[in-house]
């Protein structure tokens, strides 16, 4: 979690630039931040491509959808999606919603999502669908109205993500990283499924495989070193240096796993051998 106000403004406006130059963003979709010190608030970019999202665009809203400080800038038509979710969830750090063109499929097709591969368990075992025609009749498909809004979130339930009829889909974590790195592989996870139908039978991950990779890949160390790779991706599409990578402490990486009948270093793992170095991090 950013421990200042300054530094939450940096990230969420880091957070858009990724994720547009991952290709889930284009010039619509946004990124929600709690305030780092008033859960009644949230950070949010004005009314701006993600693309162009600078620190100086975040503003800070209540969960209401309202600017906290008067602002001449015009917020997003769909506020109510982050403001619904910050007041239905206070588990919930950070929200993104958007219509990456693998997901739009699922949210047009009405076919489940599910995790095919490790990384895609971080969308949990349900990702829960949301047609705006179901309580709203025909609409403009934007979630703009505060009861729309009520209704998604009611929808998300306690799951990650949720898929949107005809739109696209909102996805939910604990924090920024969590956050961007689940929005990115449920993203790959959609391509990977649709590849996998064009070649047969799909054969997702079963429960206690989703718990297990999420517990897995849901840790600190494993979601900065993505975070680093697509903010060095961002850093050279936008001709400036990287910044240095954050220290992620050695963290006692088996109480964050269910527990095993045998220690942690027993199993012999694909890559355990290069942990060592991957936690050593090159200065750049
Ligand atoms: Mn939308």
């Amino acid at each position: 979690m950013p421990d200042s106000l300054a530094q939450a403004r940096e990230e969420v406006a880091l957070a858009n630039r990724i994720l547009a130059n991952e290709g889930v963003f284009d010039a619509f979709g946004h990124v929600s931040l709690r305030h780092p010190e008033n859960p009644e608030h949230f950070l949010i970019s004005r009314h701006r491509a993600p693309e162009l999202v600078q620190p100086a665009d975040v503003l800070v809203l209540d969960l209401d959808g309202k600017a906290v400080v008067p602002t001449p800038y015009r917020l997003y038509g769909e506020v109510t999606i982050h403001a619904s979710i910050f007041q239905a969830r206070p588990d919930v750090m950070a929200i993104c919603h958007h219509h990456a063109p693998a997901v739009l499929p699922y949210a047009i097709a009405k076919v489940e999502m599910v995790p095919v591969y490790h990384l895609g368990a971080s969308m949990g075992e349900t990702v829960p669908f949301w047609d705006s025609r179901d309580d709203f009749g025909a609409t403009a498909l934007v979630v703009v109205d505060p009861a729309e809004g009520k209704s998604l979130a009611k929808a998300l339930g306690p799951h990650s993500m949720v898929l949107m009829g005809r739109h696209g889909a909102t996805v939910v974590g604990a924090s920024l990283r969590e956050l961007v790195f689940r929005t990115i592989y449920t993203t790959r996870n959609a391509e990977l499924q649709t590849q996998a139908k064009l070649l047969g039978a799909v054969h997702p991950l079963s429960p206690e495989e989703i718990r297990k990779a999420a517990a897995y890949n849901l840790r600190p160390a494993p979601m900065e070193r993505a975070w680093d790779l697509w903010a060095k991706h961002l850093a050279e599409r936008e001709g400036r240096p990287a910044a240095p990578a954050a220290a992620v402490k050695t963290e006692p990486a088996v109480a964050a796993r269910p527990p095993r009948a045998k220690p942690a270093k027993a199993p012999a793992r694909k890559g355990a051998a290069k942990k060592k170095s991957a936690s050593k991090r090159k200065g750049r």
